[in-house]
């Protein structure tokens, strides 16, 4: 037996490249998207209610993952990326069937969108559903998972003077927290863990229209080099 289904949404991020998105929703705060709504689903009467609630669950697709063959182990990157688990152990984006689900913040709902943040969504994702959080089914107090035991370690992000005063400037030309944005997601040291950075080494992604450079001055800490708006790229 097969299924199939079709997107009632999709989503614009502020993340145009797999590189750097958080691993998990909430890691970012400021990692903002919107949800558009296909019709008929963009109708009022799809959301009414949904102003009560604080937390949505996605379903979506990963439609950016590669395709290959079944894999039955996966390296996580929270284990370093050189020990495998079971697919089933994983939050992993290579899977059975490419389906992800994220828990995300509804800021605000406008007709035919919602406003969302916490994401670990990219730019595109198709949404299959959208469901309420339901405090006190979904979330387990005495839950455990030894193998993401706590939330992951952060890493200092400093900046070059001149890349602080853009990402304020695009800040405000975008509406955006651009500043919280960057620092939020480099502290998460978005590098292969089996990486060992040298000074030279630059490393670059794409937030919104802007491109983000830095480098790692010393093994555990991040310095933002540049921030720069993409030319003619719309968000
Ligand atoms: N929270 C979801 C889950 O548990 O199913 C996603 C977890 S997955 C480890 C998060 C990573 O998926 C992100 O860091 C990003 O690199 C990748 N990702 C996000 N959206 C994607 C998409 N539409 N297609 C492929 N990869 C995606």
């Amino acid at each position: 037996m097969s299924y199939s289904f079709d997107p009632i949404g999709i989503v614009h991020s502020c993340f145009h490249e797999k590189f750097a998105i958080p691993r998990q929703p909430s890691l970012a705060v400021a990692a903002r998207g919107v949800l558009e709504l296909y019709p008929p689903y963009d109708k009022p009467e799809a959301l009414a209610g949904l102003e009560e609630v604080s937390h949505l669950w996605l379903l979506f697709v990963f439609h950016a993952a590669p395709s290959g063959p079944d894999h039955l182990r996966v390296r996580p990157p929270r284990l370093g990326g050189n020990q495998r688990v079971g697919v089933f152990a994983s939050r992993s984006t290579h899977r059975p069937n490419p389906l992800g689900q994220s828990v995300v913040r509804l800021d605000s709902i406008e007709p035919g969108h919602l406003l969302i943040s916490g994401i670990d969504l990219l730019d595109g994702t198709p949404v299959l559903d959208i469901k309420p959080y339901v405090p006190y089914a979904d979330s387990v107090p005495q839950a455990h998972n030894g193998m993401a035991a706590t939330v992951p370690d952060l890493i200092p992000v400093t900046w070059d003077n001149i890349a602080w005063q853009a990402a304020r400037e695009h800040a405000e030309r975008l509406q955006q927290p651009v500043v919280e944005l960057i620092e939020q997601c480099l502290a998460q040291d978005p590098k292969p863990a089996y990486q060992r950075p040298t000074a030279e080494r630059h490393y670059g992604v794409r937030f919104w229209d802007l491109n983000i450079s830095w480098h790692y001055p010393q093994p555990n800490c991040i310095r933002v080099l540049s921030v720069k708006q993409q030319p003619s790229v719309s968000v």
